[in-house]
């Protein structure tokens, strides 16, 4: 049986790697199905302390990594789809393969938020719809994109598709961004992006090749429905935690967040399962401070650990 067991390896999961490996907890770490978590999918990171030139998402990602294996973390691939939690010994499956626990700490992270409208699946990946700039930009050299949100994600993802892309079109169901100022700003300020305010996307409409050609845009003032051509469209707004696994067994807020116990962000309703960055926070949601959870995370399972000791 594992000490601890820890699920995710985002910022939040690595972190708490680190904490517990320096304990002498040898923790164990199963990667589930984005290894790296969300960073390995932004482009550069301004805002991680102690970088003032930023780093690479996935470079950030690969740093914390050797950090938590140099202290004697073991990462392994394992999907956790079921867990036990009624007994002092935690039960985590991952298809036919079991593990068990003392403690746990799950940092599964979140996933993009889909409009769930017509043509969105059918042209998903190669086809023109997408929730990562980074990953598919490039594929839009001098083309025409259309980028849905207005957060920091919406505006992060339209500045990086003007590299490459000859027009950005920013569709967002306000008149005003919900961005940091900063975002918003040199968003706005940018030559190739243009806003399609009070709008929402009703549809996207293939070619005779089954791919995005352009999307039905609704001015949510005005009822009035347009056509926006667009090679490729990116989706930007916000995420869903990954916590269906614990459905029933942990409380979760009305959104599927992780409900803390009071005093501790880290605490669930589960004695000696924490939780640690976005699949339990949904307010600050950054890397620093999932890095943050995932030390309060460590050092609450090293002390429950040496409670049961
Ligand atoms: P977010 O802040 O929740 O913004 C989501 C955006 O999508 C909002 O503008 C929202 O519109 C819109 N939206 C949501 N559901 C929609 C729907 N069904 N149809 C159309 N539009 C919809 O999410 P985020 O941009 O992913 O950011 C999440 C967190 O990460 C934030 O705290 C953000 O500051 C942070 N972040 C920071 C950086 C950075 O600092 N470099 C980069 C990315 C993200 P409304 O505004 O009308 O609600």
């Amino acid at each position: 049986m594992e000490d601890v067991i820890i699920l995710g390896t985002g910022c939040a999961g690595f972190t708490a790697a680190i904490y517990t490996a320096r304990a002498n907890l040898n923790p164990l770490i199963l990667e589930g199905k984005q290894p790296g978590g969300q960073l390995t999918t932004t482009s550069e990171v301004e805002n991680f302390p102690g970088f003032p030139e930023g780093i690479d998402g996935y470079d950030l990602m690969d740093r914390l990594r050797k950090q938590a294996v140099k202290f004697g973390a073991r990462v392994e691939n394992a999907y956790v789809d079921k867990v036990d939690f009624s007994d002092p010994v935690k039960v985590l499956y991952a298809g036919e393969r079991k593990f068990e626990a003392r403690t746990v700490i799950i940092a599964t992270g979140a996933a993009p938020r889909l409009l769930n409208i017509p043509g969105e699946t059918e042209m998903f990946g190669g086809k023109g719809v997408t929730t990562c700039a980074t990953c598919d930009g490039a594929f839009y050299r001098d083309m025409e994109v259309v980028v849905v949100g207005g957060g920091d994600s919406a505006c992060e993802e339209a500045l990086f598709l003007t590299r490459f892309c000859s027009k950005v079109t920013l569709v967002h169901r306000r008149d005003e961004l919900r961005a940091s100022k900063i975002m918003a700003d040199r968003t706005l300020a940018h030559e190739k992006i243009t806003p399609l305010w009070d709008s929402a996307v009703k549809e996207v409409l293939p070619d005779q090749e089954g791919k995005a050609q352009s999307i039905l845009v609704e001015n949510l003032k005005t009822g009035k429905e347009s056509e926006v051509s667009c090679k490729g469209v990116f989706i930007a707004i916000g995420h869903i935690p990954n916590t269906s696994a614990f459905k029933d067994i942990i409380a979760l807020d009305e959104n599927g967040y992780f409900i803390s116990e009071p005093g501790s962000m880290v605490k669930t309703s589960i004695p000696g399962v924490f939780v640690a960055g976005d699949c339990a926070d949904h307010v600050y949601r950054q890397a620093i401070t999932a890095a943050g959870m995932g030390c309060q995370s460590a050092i609450e399972a090293e002390r429950w650990l040496a409670e049961l000791n």
